[in-house]
């Protein structure tokens, strides 16, 4: 392929096939780099992620992201596309090494979809999308928790196995240098794909007896994919629990989900990164008591209120409808300095990047957080 980096000849291994792309990246992140110099010795990307994720000091504020960061334009400058960099182990681990060279980002993120590759394997159909548009399920499975089956080969599903192999193949290639970060959907995000989700809700109140059973039943999906995604070589685990406040009163976090919550990372072998979309300041007292390490936090919610609030790590919360896909540089250069001045430990998109974002914009999260560095502006603790 001539219009991009990535390497066709199938005749290659893939790591071999990966590191024939990751030859031909650009390389911004040693750019950038330069820009940053204090003549200490600095600190590897992996390194500063997981000493921000374990509050210990860093040579400057991380920058990673728990959800995609993919952009169309950073595909086409690739010349690798979704729907492949789903399915494909070399084309997931190259689309999310860009997010390191190209971007600049601490970490590299495979998994870009949202539950979809767990939902395959237990059955939903899936649309898997393309270059403008982030897979989706198409319809529910199940109506009941007697209904649930977990396939014991689930993890050798293929939408198991490719992201399985990504991380492995990332963590051959750069894991020593750049952290990996993992995906695994929550058993409350999973019975919104399984179940349906007005059907779920509903069911919170007219049957909370059955919303526990199917909590219990599908917890273990989270548990087995994400397992497997730490022996894979995965530093830390993004967590989905949809449980949004605009879908959802705060109390049904302690009533239904807490106590699963509160064993899942000791359960999966890694720091888990808890991801709950909206506007979450009513319920962060919740979910501070399950015991995973870091909050990853929409900008619906101030960032200085959650850092008073939260007990977790916090990472986020930068915009992304308005600042990072219709803002401009200087937009994502304020909200990045409104949260390091908050003392949001790591910086990131609120969520994942709308695929219609320009990539100067989530390059300019990277370059905000070094301008902000260089500048030596105090931080508020
Ligand atoms: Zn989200």
């Amino acid at each position: 392929m001539r219009n991009g980096v990535y390497v066709q000849d199938s005749s290659l291994c893939h790591c071999h096939r990966l590191r024939c792309i990751k030859g031909n990246l650009y390389g911004i992140s040693q750019d950038i780099e330069h820009f940053w110099i204090r003549g200490i010795a600095m600190m590897t990307s992996r390194e500063r992620f997981l000493a921000a994720l374990r509050r210990q000091h860093v040579d400057r504020p991380s920058v990673a992201n728990p959800t995609s960061i993919v952009t169309t334009d950073l595909q086409d400058k690739l010349g690798i596309h979704f729907p492949y960099a789903h399915q494909d182990a070399t084309q997931m681990a190259a689309l999310a090494l860009a997010g390191h060279m190209e971007l600049g980002y601490d970490v590299v993120s495979p998994i870009f979809a949202g539950g979809t590759h767990e939902a395959e394997a237990l059955g939903v159909p899936v649309r898997w999308g393309d270059r403008g548009h982030m897979p989706a399920c198409e319809r529910s499975i199940w109506t009941t928790d007697d209904e649930i089956k977990i396939p014991d080969d689930f993890i050798d599903h293929p939408a198991i196995a490719v992201p399985l192999e990504a991380i492995r193949l990332l963590k051959h290639e750069i894991g020593t240098e750049v952290g990996i970060i993992g995906k695994v959907y929550g058993p409350w995000s999973m019975a919104y794909h399984c179940f349906g989700l007005s059907h779920f809700l509903k069911m919170t109140i007219k049957n909370p007896g059955m919303v526990s059973d199917i909590l219990e039943k599908l917890k273990d999906v989270a548990v087995r994919f994400g397992r497997a995604q730490v022996e894979a070589g995965a530093d830390a685990l993004c967590y989905g629990a949809h449980i949004t406040g605009d879908l959802i009163r705060p109390e049904a976090y302690p009533q239904f989900l807490e106590e699963i919550d509160q064993g899942m990372e000791a359960a999966i072998g890694a720091p888990l990164i808890f991801h709950c979309c909206g506007r979450t300041l009513d319920r962060i007292g919740y979910f501070n008591t399950n015991a995973q390490t870091a909050f990853h936090f929409e900008s619906q919610n101030d960032p200085a209120e959650m850092k008073a609030l939260a007990e977790m790590v916090l990472i986020g919360n930068i915009n992304n409808p308005e600042i990072i896909r219709s803002g401009s540089c200087d937009d994502v250069r304020h909200a990045v300095f409104t949260a390091l001045d908050a003392d949001v430990n790591i910086i990131a998109p609120e969520c994942a990047v709308p695929l219609d974002a320009p990539m100067a914009n989530v390059r300019a999260v990277v370059e905000s957080v070094l301008e902000y560095s260089a500048s030596g502006r105090e931080r508020a603790v």
